[in-house]
């Protein structure tokens, strides 16, 4: 076999749970890939650690108090890693010349600039970050295509869908004889917790998820099946699907990570334990195949694949995206700010489970049609939604 060239890396959010599995990857190729950059928002520790262990050029981190903790460590340690600090510097390293790919694994909207900044600079964007398609699918595609950036996914329902596609896929689904994307979820915590227990769910049983080991936001979103909304926002822009062609199936053993059904009758799906390095290192090493640490599948201890069709009243998240999909425009975006306010607001016990989607519904309605043409006009629908989310949740918090 031919060996590749070494690529260099860009890891932002790699002290996040997809950061440090990208990590795990790259120690088990050394001779493939290499760490330009490494960013991280107030994990100075962790940050620390990844720095000595993977050598980069840059670490960038977002709190100016952890930026000068790192510094000192650094230095005391004798590394050469030089240390930034803030949106800027992330959207530096995203876009150095002498970056071939970068990890967009920053949670929440934080993550959109920096990611943007890698598909103007024409880069291999691997993508984590689902909530810079959910702000600005438009002028996210645009700016891939318009500098040559190659584009992959890395949330596993969609890197599952990506390698069902085609190879010379061209986002029109007709063209490729494809019928229907089926968007598989696990349903989360509560698929079948007694409704009228749902008020009372906490934060630690919100992020205890059956199947995955997440970030706390994306656990919640789990839990809610927003994530799954978010998901189809996502696979609207990725794939260039309709909102009608999209069908979340409920799949609780999360082993099918999605499918594709075509013209022909044709469904196929991508299988594999449910560990992010799958898609991490399928999307790293594409169009080769790289070991990523993961168990094979045995599906003799599996033995049963479940299917079910998701219960809207249970998950309303789930058709509030929908509608914000079928609204566009701002909707999207302002979904997405409802949702990241009201999860914290969750999680740091100011509102209760079932007020996450109250909050994102009372928001959405207040919003109206706003147009969103740019970043900037993006950037401003999301700081209204999250004042009127902030509202609604202190509402919420009164009563
Ligand atoms: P985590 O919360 O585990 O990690 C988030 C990372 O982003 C950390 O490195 C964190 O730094 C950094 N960060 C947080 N806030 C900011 C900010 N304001 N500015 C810059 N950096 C910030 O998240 P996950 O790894 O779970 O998720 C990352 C992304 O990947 C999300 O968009 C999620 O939807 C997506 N994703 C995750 C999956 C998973 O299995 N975890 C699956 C599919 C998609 P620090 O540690 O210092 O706080
Ligand atoms: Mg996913």
């Amino acid at each position: 076999m031919v060996q590749s060239a070494l690529r260099r890396l860009t890891v932002l959010g790699a002290t996040g749970s997809i950061g440090q599995s990208t990590l795990d990857v790259v120690a088990r190729h050394p001779d493939r890939f290499e760490i330009f950059a490494l960013s991280a928002q107030r994990q100075d520790d962790k940050l620390l650690a990844q720095c000595l262990q993977f050598l980069p050029r840059y670490a960038v981190m977002g709190d100016p108090a952890a930026a000068s903790r790192l510094e000192s460590a650094l230095r005391a340690a004798g590394s050469r890693t030089e240390v930034l600090c803030g949106e800027h510097a992330l959207e530096q390293v995203s876009a150095a010349g002498e970056v071939d790919m970068v990890m967009a694994a920053i949670v929440g909207a934080a993550g959109l600039r920096p990611t943007l900044a890698a598909a103007r600079a024409g880069k291999k964007v691997l993508l984590a970050n689902k909530e810079a398609l959910v702000l600005s699918g438009a002028l996210f595609m645009e700016a891939v295509a318009r500098n040559g950036a190659t584009l992959l996914p890395i949330d596993s329902e969609h890197n599952a869908i990506f390698q069902a596609l085609p190879a010379d896929y061209t986002r029109r689904p007709s063209d490729a004889g494809v019928r229907r994307v089926l968007l598989t979820a696990s349903g989360g915590p509560f698929r079948v917790a007694p409704l009228d227990s749902l008020a009372a769910v906490t934060p630690e049983q919100a992020c205890a998820h059956p199947n995955w080991v997440m970030g706390r936001k994306i656990s919640v979103d789990s839990a809610t099946m927003m994530n799954k909304g978010l998901e189809v926002i996502e696979a609207h822009w990725l794939f260039g699907a309709p909102a009608q062609m999209i069908e979340v199936v409920v799949h609780p053993q999360s082993v099918i990570h999605s499918m594709v059904e075509y013209a022909d009758g044709s469904v196929i799906a991508q299988l594999g334990n449910p560990d992010m390095r799958t898609p991490i290192a399928h999307a790293m090493a594409w169009p080769e195949r790289i070991e990523a640490g993961v168990k094979p599948l045995d599906l003799f201890a599996i033995a049963r694949l479940e299917f079910e069709r998701p219960d809207l009243e249970r998950f309303p998240c789930l058709r509030l995206a929908f509608e914000a999909l079928q609204a566009g425009g701002a909707a999207p975006a302002v979904l997405n700010a409802a949702n990241e306010e009201a999860v914290a607001a969750f999680l740091a016990r100011r509102i209760g489970f079932l007020d996450i989607p109250a909050v994102i519904g009372e928001t959405l309605e207040r919003s109206g049609a706003l147009a969103v043409d740019s970043v900037e006009a993006v950037f401003a629908a999301d700081a209204a939604a999250r004042e009127w989310a902030r509202d609604q949740i202190r509402l919420r918090q009164a009563t």
